[in-house]
């Protein structure tokens, strides 16, 4: 059989493969979650055997890269297990997780043992007083000592996603920056998107990217663009001369959409195209139904087929999606 890729009406081949393990958090993010919340039932989420059979199959069309996300994916048990799993898939070159970090030290060593690739760790304050502000539960010790042993196994270029949001982060940027550069991590400064549950999202809570890079070179130094590594990489990353890089993922001041080479796949086995898609492919019910591997790749060609050119935040007709990055997966 000849190769089909996953290529949208704009071009836009796809590669990457999102995939939210759970809805669940041991956090309460501001601009993630509500405070209180009912999660899915554990029978509406994917096995790992069904999220292993969706893979090999997207596998097939040419996703190479996963990232395993949630709510917390640390929180579903044997999260390794998934890992093993999933590496083994022909095609797959890379299995990739965001975590808050809070359970990483337990399981550092059994991720990297089943070929986990990397590491994204999400911190934003490095005072209990200000990571219990912005998370709403305590837990920095944790994330630290989980940064540590995921050090201390072998993982190399942790990278740190750092949420900016006005009134609520600015005094956590050169903090994290000076501590990412003295132990070599990769901070990453992600704009508040819409997508938090609380819907108290707008565009003037909004730090830029821009803003940010101003308050580090006023305050550490100047920085030097890098050339992207991956062409279809959100981040602009950059280098202060003396050492240590930090990078900005502007979704909102400088959409990257055109770049975008990703497919989700929600904890209770929705597809989606977009972050902000407002509709959804049931893979779940295609799955349970006896749906071969066939209708399964015609369903992802269904999805890639709808993806908007652009997820339209600016425009005046915006609509947010029904459900929150902790039910998306981020
Ligand atoms: N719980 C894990 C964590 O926090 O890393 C994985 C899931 S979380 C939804 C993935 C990423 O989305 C985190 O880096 C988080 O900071 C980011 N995020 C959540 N809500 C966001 C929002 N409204 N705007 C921008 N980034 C957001
Ligand atoms: Fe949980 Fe991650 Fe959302 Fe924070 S950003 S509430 S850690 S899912």
């Amino acid at each position: 059989m000849t190769f089909r890729p996953l290529v949208d009406a704009f071009g836009r081949v796809h590669t990457d493969l999102r995939i939210s393990v759970t809805d669940r958090c041991n956090l309460r993010c501001s601009y993630c979650m509500p405070l209180e919340t009912t999660f899915k039932p554990r029978e509406e989420l994917l096995t790992f055997e069904e999220i292993a059979r969706v893979v090999a199959v997207a596998a097939g069309r040419g996703i190479r890269t996963i990232r395993l996300t949630g709510g917390e994916p640390l929180v579903r048990r044997d999260l390794s297990a998934l890992v093993r799993l999933v590496t083994s898939i022909d095609g797959i070159t890379e299995v990739a997780l965001t975590t808050n970090g809070l359970l990483l030290a337990e399981q550092a060593g059994d991720l990297r043992a089943a070929g986990l690739s990397r590491i994204n760790c999400s911190l934003d304050s490095l005072h209990e007083e200000g990571f219990t502000r912005i998370a709403r539960r305590p837990g920095l010790a944790n994330v630290l000592a989980g940064l540590e042993a995921a050090k201390r196994v072998g993982f190399e270029s942790i990278r740190i996603n750092a949420v900016s949001m006005r009134g609520l982060t600015e005094a956590e940027i050169v903090p994290l920056a000076r501590f990412c550069r003295q132990e070599g991590f990769h901070l990453r400064f992600i704009e508040f998107m819409p997508l938090d549950a609380e819907e108290s999202w707008s565009a003037d809570r909004v730090l830029s990217g821009a803003e940010v890079r101003r308050i580090l070179e006023r305050e550490i130094g100047p920085l030097v663009a890098e050339k992207p590594v991956d062409p279809g990489q959100p981040a602009v990353d950059y280098r202060w001369v003396d050492g240590g890089r930090v990078g900005f993922i502007n979704p909102v001041t400088r959409p990257f959409c055109d770049r975008c080479d990703r497919l989700r796949l929600t904890a209770d086995g929705q597809f989606r195209n977009c972050l902000f898609s407002t509709t959804e492919w049931d893979v779940r019910g295609l799955l349970r139904h006896g749906g071969s591997d066939a209708s399964l790749a015609a369903m992802m060609d269904q999805c890639v087929a709808a993806k908007h050119a652009a997820h339209g935040i600016e425009s005046p007709t915006f609509a947010r999606p029904a459900r929150a990055m902790y039910q998306i997966g981020g």
